[in-house]
């Protein structure tokens, strides 16, 4: 899947222009050419003083790296993979380019479209579902999308009613902490079980509370997923217009453009397994048996990573319940399907327990139909004839041409998929987990304070603030 190209050794490093890059990473694998060229000075013991560190390249790492540069310095990315993007994957399969992580933006994610206006990358509006099979009162029904909507939407704004209240602010989201007190600890199963709703009415919600928490409903927040809907003007319609934007050239290629023009020293292959502060000095020593020493490190890998790292002096109790606990879910299971022939963009639901709990149409090309599902924990992904008997219960007589798995639960380094808090993660964990531990600091969606965990714009906006305090640090 990655195709490297290693740069020979240059006497002084030379940046690969923008265009130059954005052509070596293409549609594939999302920077996989970064240049592994060293920029960092050796000082006598080996190490590499560098004047920033940053750990991970996902778009966290990615913003903090292009706003320290932006300031003057000249930051180190190390990062475990051999490519970046981290949660965010931009690949191919069935001849099309597709996003085996992230891979939509809503209109309301503000920051997400200014970094893009900046670097001049456009949006196009996905495949719109043509066709929506969800529960019914004798299994599975076929309606139009306006009826679906009309079923659905009031569900979900029962679901979620009283969110208006415990998140007044939802870009500060314990402003109301006093009410958060008693919501805090429901998961969405708990809140589930609190309306009174028929059975296909509990089918229609769970299949997308188990997808989003991670294959059970009990995992999840359900502060954790009424925070997006507060962010989105308190209307589940409006929440569902963050899975409708895509970005030109693939979700990678605002990544790109960031990484690019903060001229870091990305070194790939290159895990990080120990961070140190002594003397107003961090060392982070790789599992390469590299040394880097710098005034500041910001660790902008998942919280589900934290655990695997050492840290000296150890980590502070927030920090250490978040990296014990983890906050990227379980199971992530994104499964790509290519339907042979002309098939109808149909969008699939059901109930938590089914193979495919959700089904998402994607482009029609001359040989099928692309759509891309979000697996169950039951469903066998390796059998092919368990996907298509998954694709099946919404589209009886679908024919299989191809299938990719793309599982985030087990990608090293990630360990997890999107992020989405458990019950009491907010207050227990917020606001001390975005602190600085010394000179040691912390960025990533999964700790991002508005649309945190399953979106890049709260990527970004943790890394803008990590950046922020890094730079009153040097
Ligand atoms: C299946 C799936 C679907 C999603 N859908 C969407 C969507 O539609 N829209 C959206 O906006 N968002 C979506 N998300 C969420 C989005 O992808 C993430 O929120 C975001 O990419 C996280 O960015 P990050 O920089 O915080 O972390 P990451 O992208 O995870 O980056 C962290 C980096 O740290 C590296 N790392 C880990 N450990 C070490 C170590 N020890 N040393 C060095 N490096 C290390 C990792 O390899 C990784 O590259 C989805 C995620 C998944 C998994």
């Amino acid at each position: 899947m990655s195709h490297h190209s290693h740069t020979p050794a240059e006497p002084t490093r030379r940046p690969l222009s923008r265009r130059g890059l954005i052509k070596a990473v293409g549609a594939t694998a999302v920077g996989a050419s970064i240049s592994t060229m060293a920029s960092g000075r050796a000082s006598a013991a080996g190490a590499t003083a560098a004047d920033a560190i940053v750990i991970g390249a996902g778009y966290a790492g990615g913003t903090v790296a292009r706003e320290l540069a932006a300031r003057g310095l000249k930051p180190v990315v190390l990062e475990a993979r051999d490519r970046v993007g981290g949660r965010i994957f931009t690949a191919t399969f069935g001849g099309e380019q597709v996003e085996l992580g992230g891979a939509w933006l809503g209109p309301q994610q503000e920051l997400v479209h200014a970094e893009l206006k900046r670097y001049g990358i456009g949006t196009y509006l996905d495949t719109v579902a043509e066709q929506v099979v969800l529960p019914g009162p004798s299994g599975l029904r076929t309606v139009s999308p306006e009826q679906a909507a009309t079923v659905v939407e009031p569900l979900w704004n029962s679901f979620y009613e009283g969110s208006e209240k415990y998140f007044e602010r939802p870009h500060d989201p314990l402003y109301r902490k006093d009410l958060l007190a008693s919501v805090d600890p429901l998961s969405l199963q708990d809140r589930l079980g609190k309306l009174s709703l028929a059975p296909e009415e509990l089918a229609t919600l769970s299949g997308e509370t188990s997808v989003y928490s991670g294959g059970k409903s009990t995992l999840g927040s359900l502060t954790g997923m009424a925070q997006w809907i507060q962010l989105s003007g308190g209307s589940y319609g409006t929440y569902t217009t963050t899975m409708t934007l895509r970005p030109v050239g693939g979700m990678g290629a605002l990544l790109t453009a960031m990484l690019n023009e903060s001229k870091a020293d990305v070194r790939l292959s290159t895990p990080v397994t120990k961070i140190t502060e002594a003397k107003g000095v961090v060392t982070v020593e790789t599992s390469n048996g590299q040394t880097f020493t710098s005034p500041v490190v910001v660790v902008a890998t998942p919280t589900n990573t934290w655990r695997s790292i050492t840290f000296s002096p150890g980590l502070p109790t927030a920090h250490a319940q978040a990296a014990s606990q983890g906050i990227g879910v379980p199971l992530a299971t994104k499964v790509w399907i290519q339907l042979r022939g002309q098939v109808l963009a149909v969008q699939g639901q059901a109930a938590e327990g089914s193979a495919l709990p959700m089904l998402i149409p994607q482009q029609q090309t001359s040989k099928g139909r692309i759509m891309v599902g979000f697996a169950g924990p039951s469903l066998d992904v390796s059998n092919r004839t368990k996907v298509l008997e998954a694709v099946r219960a919404y589209i009886p007589g679908a024919e299989l041409l191809d299938y990719r798995v793309m599982e985030w639960g087990k990608t090293p380094y990630i360990n997890g998929g999107w992020g989405l808090r458990k019950p009491n993660q907010l207050l227990t964990l917020f606001p001390a987990i975005e602190q600085p531990h010394g000179r040691i600091l912390f960025a990533g969606a999964d700790i991002a304070r508005g649309w945190h965990g399953a979106f890049i714009e709260g990527a970004i906006e943790s890394g803008l603030r990590a950046a922020e305090q890094a730079a009153g640090l040097i």
